[in-house]
């Protein structure tokens, strides 16, 4: 089952300069292709349509804040069962509920700075592309 998914590494990935780590252990996974790949800075109408499930919420305001704060990396990647794999190599939103060995588990420690976010499900990544990569055939 080939999918692809949207990837991005927040903005603490980039300051942190785990963007080589990260994008290695996608990179590595059998057969996944990253097929497109971009630093660049959100505004806060993409956030508002890339984070509506959690508009109105007590942690929305300033998880947008944080996702401006300075560049993140867009990714696609493809391949075979990807979306449900990168959220297994991200590990749970928590980093500290997050197992070892995984990029959360490995590398943060708060909840809103836990490093990437993966598409959760194939109708959440369809709608995510559209909005990161609209030109995406
Ligand atoms: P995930 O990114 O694992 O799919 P959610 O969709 O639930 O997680 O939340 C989106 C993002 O909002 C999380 O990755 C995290 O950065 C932030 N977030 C979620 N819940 C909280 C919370 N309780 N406190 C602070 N930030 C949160
Ligand atoms: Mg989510």
């Amino acid at each position: 089952m080939t999918q692809r998914t949207l990837v991005l590494l927040k903005p603490d990935a980039v300051r942190r300069s785990l963007v080589g780590e990260i994008v290695g252990r996608i990179e590595r996974k059998a057969g996944w292709t990253i097929s497109a790949l971009e630093l660049r800075r959100l505004d806060r109408a993409t956030l508002e349509q890339h984070y509506a499930e959690h508009v109105g919420r007590p942690f929305y305001e300033p998880l947008v804040e944080f996702m401006l704060s300075g560049p993140v990396v867009a990714l696609v990647v493809e391949g075979e069962r990807v979306i449900e794999g990168v959220r297994q190599l991200a590990g749970p939103t928590d980093p500290i509920a997050a197992a070892p060995g995984s990029i959360r588990g490995d590398y943060g420690v708060i909840v809103r700075e836990n490093l990437i976010h993966a598409s959760d499900s194939e109708e959440s990544a369809e709608r995510e592309l559209k909005i990161f990569f609209p030109g995406l055939v």
